[in-house]
């Protein structure tokens, strides 16, 4: 199992330090690229390389992000290790501290049996020299033993009465030595009794010891694994973050070429315009299934597509909700169905914008106009010019922005219009 995290470690920084060099590989090519862009004409080619650039930079992102999850996962359950491991630290110390007080206790009650050993021996002591001090005076009054006593009897009645108090005396000093003999005995079994439990406790302490220093091994293993997790981590989020700036340039990059193509474009349209004497700035309108597209047929350039933008790290979507298309200011805007208008003015994102009511649960709308031209409840007919091509709004450059909408919901514009 250890060796399996180990494993995993490693190919999670692998796996970031080969984002790294892709990233750093895409940056040469795209520094190239831009390299070529700038010392010719801009073209759509150009652009489509750029956004091709792009694509794989998104699936880099979502490599990189599914790395990070990853991480994330293996993270979190090193991190219930520690938790674990903390608990049964705390637990193990716990019990370690039971056998100190144990043996605390068990070394006191040692300390007075020891006490009381020494006062049964003192005892003992003092019976005999007690002894020996009746014996003295025994022999100093000229009884110098039992025996001597008995004969110094005057008579068998003397004798008898001699020989009970003489056995009386023999028997209480028996009696006596052997209860503090018993005594002496029971307080040293019961001694080393006490002993035997300190030398359990302190081989029980011993034991736990040893297991509170495995598993404070084990704390510091799992301690430097989430070390390594969370430096894997941090290289995946710096490729990550080098990915979004490269996206950045290249989306910088693509704007400026898109503005070079505008403005030839915008070139060219005037010189015709002169040379045609005035007439007309488009060839006409063009037919998609039950749309009419809603610019000139040439402008079919995607610079922004519908759908949900993915931002792998804030992990928030954002809907586009319709298609950008390229196209030169005051390029003419032309109604995708009839139907009546229902909204045309301005708002802050939108800037000058139209929606058109084409019934059936159908609207369209058209954003960033340099002009409207028509007004609320206005009916138009498909083909007709409502209003010329902007940049008002939120908008980086001049493009209609061509909304769809069935009963609410937001159709992919750009797929209607068979743009991709
Ligand atoms: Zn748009």
């Amino acid at each position: 199992m250890k060796r399996a995290k180990k494993k995993t470690i490693t190919r999670v920084a692998a796996g970031a330090i080969a984002g790294l060099l892709a990233g750093l590989m895409l940056f040469g090519l795209v520094a190239d690229l831009f390299f070529r862009v700038s010392a010719s004409a801009a073209s759509q080619s150009d652009v489509d390389a750029l956004k091709d650039k792009l694509e794989d930079q998104a699936a880099e992102k979502k490599e990189l992000q599914a790395e990070l999850n990853s991480i994330d996962s293996e993270k979190a359950t090193v991190k219930e290790q520690i938790e674990a491991l903390d608990a049964r630290i705390n637990s193990t110390e716990e019990q370690i501290e039971l056998q100190n007080d144990l043996i605390d206790s068990l070394e006191e009650m040692i300390a007075q049996k020891e006490e009381e050993l020494v006062e049964a021996r003192q005892k003992e002591e003092e019976q005999y020299e007690k002894f020996k001090t009746r014996v003295r005076v025994m022999y100093e009054q000229g009884e110098t033993s039992y025996l001597e006593v008995l004969l110094s009897a005057d008579d068998l009645s003397d004798f008898l009465s001699k020989y009970e108090i003489v056995s009386q005396i023999a028997e209480y000093d028996k009696n006596l030595f052997e209860e503090l003999k018993a005594l002496k005995e029971e307080i040293a079994q019961t001694k080393a009794e006490l002993e035997e439990d300190r030398q359990q406790a302190e081989n029980a302490r011993k034991e736990l010891e040893v297991s509170k220093s495995e598993l404070d091994t084990q704390l510091a293993n799992r301690s430097q694994a989430m070390k390594e997790l969370e430096s894997a981590a941090e290289e995946v989020k710096a490729s990550f973050a080098e990915i979004e700036a490269e996206e950045n340039s290249i989306n910088a990059q693509i704007d400026k070429i898109v503005k070079e193509m505008e403005a030839e474009a915008e070139r060219k349209r005037r010189e015709e315009a002169a040379q045609g004497g005035g007439g007309s700035s488009s060839s006409g309108t063009t037919q998609v299934g039950n749309y009419t597209y809603p610019l000139p047929s040439g402008y079919r350039t995607v610079s922004s597509r519908f759908g949900y933008r993915n931002h792998p790290v804030t992990g928030r979507y954002k809907l586009h909700t319709g298609v950008d298309i390229s196209a030169p200011n005051g390029t003419p805007i032309y109604a995708a169905q009839s139907g009546a208008v229902i909204i045309a003015g301005y708002s802050s994102a939108w800037g000058n914008y139209v929606v058109i009511n084409h019934g059936n649960g159908i609207t369209t709308l058209y954003a960033h106009m340099s002009k409207i031209l028509t007004t609320k409840g206005a009916t138009v007919s498909a083909g007709q010019q409502i209003g010329k091509v902007g940049s008002t709004g939120y908008s980086t450059g001049n493009h209609l922005h061509f909304e769809v909408r069935q009963n609410g919901s937001y159709q992919d514009a750009g797929r209607i219009l068979g743009l991709y």
